[in-house]
């Protein structure tokens, strides 16, 4: 469906009201006129998608800077329109976005589906976004993307769902968007497995007509509870998300046997506060009984690694089923959807006149923990936990410490800063540093002590026999397998 301008801008006021109007349309404007004549695959205008783009960062309350990147960002790949071009017209700020979008862009799933490689690819889209607004803007791309995959030439599509699935839906969960994480997976399950999607669907589908029933006769129940005990709270219903169902399926304890599902439609109660979350649970046990062993789970006590905080109890409902409940704050709520995005409406409301106090108690939105998911993503590398108070707050510094570099078919291999090809050498294979002919960076001819960026493709020619390493070697390199290595043969010889 082709959106139009004055839906995004709708969309985009709705959550920042200040924000600068004309300045927001000229960059559209801008970005239709260099796009004008293309057409993307599903037919529509090509403008069509940066608009969508931005509309979805509209939606998550991100800023100005973000939303006009967005709209600009597929220029320099699809129009030729230089980065510079857009630094001169629009200044740094959003041309550094839009350079950032760019450079992660390159950061494709090409070689080994291993876990191993698949995190190194996770660590080097951070790596290279350099800042986190990059990073939402591409996850915004690619969710537009894969909804409109249906376009893309079969042989592309597989390619691009299991990126989605396996580099895109991590991303996200580590930055704390369940709701994205949710579509992501979604959105790529039927073109990765079409044949598991439909036996899924076929098998799911009685199952929650029944469970939707049922459910919607507890919430009716709970919500005059709530009432009559005088809390204060919202009651809903959520189907479970069909990948997350699939993955629950195949676990050996589950057999492929949906019966054993008690969260096909699970039941949430969304409170004003953290108290309230414990008077909802009494009320909730005063009526159903919780299943032995496996009733409740305390996440607001004990909050999971990426921060999810929610109180999930399962309980028998009258006609014995097991029905799961799950129970948290209307902030814990927007964390648990949004995440790192949620920070932004934090900013704007205390941009607009949210008081401290309102933003402590909760009634506005706020984020405790300062900047839990820069935490997050910088625990991906134990040497920069001290650090993490310094942290500017949209950039990603934590993570060049290390450099993510590709191999020519794709496998990512993760370096130490300032590493060169020789340490790449020693990394890949323990030998191989033994055997350099010559090193190609990018394609290129490059000198062993070549400082190595994220993102590199490097590539050793090996020679046919051993060649010893010079002792030289030892100024360069950076890590101490390949110092280990080096003076391993150097003391041999002597
Ligand atoms: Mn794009």
């Amino acid at each position: 469906m082709e959106i139009s301008y004055q839906d995004f801008l709708a969309q985009a006021k709705a959550k920042r009201p200040g924000l600068d109007e004309n300045r927001l349309k000229k960059v559209y404007l801008f970005a239709k006129k260099k796009h004008n004549g293309q057409v993307r695959q599903t037919g529509e205008n090509y403008i069509c998608h940066p608009l969508s783009v931005a509309s979805i960062l509209a939606g998550w309350g991100l800023d100005q800077p973000s939303l006009e990147a967005a709209l600009l960002h597929d220029l320099p790949e699809m129009a030729n329109v230089p980065i510079e071009e857009i630094s001169s017209t629009f200044g740094e700020e959003v041309s550094g976005l839009v350079e950032g979008v760019n450079r992660v862009g390159k950061v494709k799933l090409r070689g080994s589906q291993d876990v191993e490689f698949l995190e190194n690819l996770r660590k080097m889209f951070v790596a290279m976004a350099q800042d986190i607004r990059v990073v939402l803007i591409r996850l915004a791309d690619r969710l537009h993307n894969i909804s409109t995959l249906d376009a893309v030439p079969i042989a592309k599509q597989k390619r691009i769902a299991i990126e989605t699935l396996e580099v895109y839906a991590p991303l996200a969960e580590r930055l704390g968007m369940g709701r994205l994480k949710g579509e992501l997976e979604d959105l790529s399950f039927p073109y990765i497995y079409p044949e598991e999607y439909t036996w899924l669907q076929e098998i799911a589908k009685p199952h929650f007509k029944y469970s939707e029933k049922n459910v919607s006769g507890i919430m009716n129940k709970l919500r005059q509870q709530l009432v009559k005990h005088g809390v204060n709270a919202k009651v809903e219903g959520r189907p479970k998300r069909k990948y997350s169902l699939y993955k629950k399926l195949l676990r050996p304890e589950n057999n492929r046997d949906i019966t054993k599902i008690y969260d096909l439609m699970a039941v949430r109660v969304i409170t004003e506060d953290t108290s309230s979350c414990y008077s909802a649970l009494g009320v909730v046990h005063q009526y159903w009984k919780p299943v032995p062993n496996i009733g409740i789970s305390d996440f607001i006590a004990q909050p999971k690694p990426n921060g999810y905080q929610s109180i999930h109890t399962k309980i028998f409902d009258n006609m014995g089923n097991i029905v799961e409940i799950q129970i948290r704050s209307e902030e814990m709520h927007l964390n648990a959807e949004f995440g790192a995005a949620a920070h932004f409406a934090y900013a704007d409301a205390k941009s607009h006149g949210a008081s401290d106090k309102k933003l402590q108690e909760g009634t506005a939105f706020k984020i405790t923990d300062k900047m839990s998911w820069v935490k997050q993503l910088a625990g991906w590398q134990n040497q920069v936990s001290t650090a993490s108070d310094d942290i500017e707050d949209y950039k990603l510094d934590a993570l060049s410490k290390h450099i993510y570099v590709f191999s020519p078919n794709g496998d990512v291999y993760d370096l130490p800063e300032n590493s060169t090809p020789v340490d790449y050498a020693f990394r890949v294979h323990s030998d191989l540093g033994y055997y350099i002919q010559t090193v190609k960076v990018n394609g290129r001819i490059a000198p062993l002590d070549h400082e190595l960026k994220s993102g590199d493709i490097v590539e050793v020619q090996k020679s046919k026999t051993i060649k010893k390493p010079n002792k030289n070697w030892l100024r360069f390199v950076k890590t101490q397998v390949a110092k280990g290595k080096i003076r391993k043969v150097i003391s041999d010889q002597v």
